[in-house]
């Protein structure tokens, strides 16, 4: 097939899921982060793929993302990460879970939920045990156990925090402390409550590095898509996407002659140069230009010239056996995302999501 596309591998998939399932033990729940459409893939494939797998929870980031799924025919339960007063409508209409991540929402959640009737109404506390990013803070407790007792619109179903450092070994000393003011607040609610939240803190480097910390339930976003933020762990995993592309056009360029826009590439010597239909608007950011980035043609690296354009980029071939028509692949299989990142001091994250939505997504079953 010789266009741009992301091809998504559910065999792979299917693979990671086994993985990473078989360091958890049976009784803890398993929830996928499908957010950002399914980190850069297609969030309705893979979850209702994981779905048929048997997996617990979703994760997403936004409302909108949950009700993306819930109108693909996602039944499982779905945990929104990141709501605003102004999604509400969306949450509650598609039977969403919010997270509560400080008073202000914590209030306005209960009255918009109250205002509609609503009881037992499952939601998420969230708290902040040193990222400072999004959550309460240890001292919110007896606030939060207050306005618990006196509300039946809603119901905690679970108690998280989230790890700042959890595949680096160097910080093992703070995600331990994390750990334990985590199971500290957990505890506090747990002898408080007359019922029973589940808990969780674990994403995917956690899962690996932290099999103490998994309490009931752990969030696996990276490692479901293949990349386990170490090489040990990226050699056990499968990528699940595959960005590829194609060669449109081969050219002789002479000495002195420039690539691209700018001028901004120089040839020094007799060089041939495929121009690649792929550029900035689909995600391979302008910084991997200028020889930084590559693309992989036939096993070999060749290297981006110039800079990178909209729609198009071209990488130099002199020594690369390849003709018109010929595959290229970005990352994924064969090439891998990490490393094609590091070479902008990047990580697989940040490339696998910013593939846009105008690289047409193909799923391999
Ligand atoms: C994105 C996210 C995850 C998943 O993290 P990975 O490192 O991709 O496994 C888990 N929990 C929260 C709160 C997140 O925002």
């Amino acid at each position: 097939m010789g266009v741009t596309r992301l091809e998504i591998d559910l065999k792979a998939l299917k693979h990671n899921y086994s993985y990473l399932r078989a360091k958890v033990a049976d009784n803890i729940k398993m929830m996928a982060v499908v957010k950002a459409f399914g980190y850069g893939s297609d969030a309705c494939e893979i979850a209702l793929f994981l779905e048929k797998l048997g997996v617990d929870y979703f994760a997403v980031a936004y409302a909108d993302e949950g009700e993306i799924l819930r109108k693909a025919g996602v039944k499982t339960p779905i945990l929104v990460l990141h709501p605003q007063p102004d999604n509400f409508n969306i949450i509650i209409e598609h039977c969403l879970e919010p997270s509560l991540y400080s008073a202000r929402v914590f209030k306005e959640f209960s009255a918009f939920a109250k205002a509609q009737q609503q009881k037992n109404y499952p939601v998420h506390l969230k708290f902040n045990t040193g990222l400072n990013r999004l959550g309460f803070w240890e001292n919110d407790t007896d606030w939060i156990l207050e306005r618990l007792k006196e509300t039946t619109t809603i119901k905690v179903a679970s108690i998280f925090s989230h790890l700042v450092a959890s595949e680096d070994p160097k910080e093992r000393e703070f995600t331990q402390h994390q750990i334990a003011s985590f199971t500290k607040i957990a505890a506090t609610f747990l002898t408080s409550l007359d019922y029973t939240p589940f808990l969780h803190q674990s994403n995917t480097s956690a899962i690996i590095n932290y099999p103490e910390a998994q309490f009931d339930m752990v969030r696996a976003g990276i490692g479901l898509y293949g990349y386990g933020n170490s090489p040990e762990e990226d050699a056990h995993l499968q990528p699940v996407a595959s960005l590829i592309s194609v060669i449109s056009q081969i050219h002789a360029i002479e000495p002195g002659e420039s690539v691209g826009y700018n001028r901004a590439y120089k040839a020094t010597h007799y060089e041939k140069t495929a121009t690649i239909p792929i550029g900035h608007a689909d995600g391979i950011s302008r910084a991997y230009g200028q020889g930084k980035g590559y693309v992989t043609i036939n096993g070999q690296k060749a290297p981006i010239v110039g800079n990178v354009c909209m729609d198009m980029l071209m990488v130099n071939i002199t020594d690369i056996d390849c003709k018109e028509g010929d595959d290229v692949v970005v990352f994924g299989k064969g090439a891998s995302a990490v490393d094609l990142s590091a070479t902008i001091h990047s990580i697989s994250y940040e490339l696998l999501t910013a593939v846009s939505q105008r690289v047409k997504r193909v799923v391999l079953r």
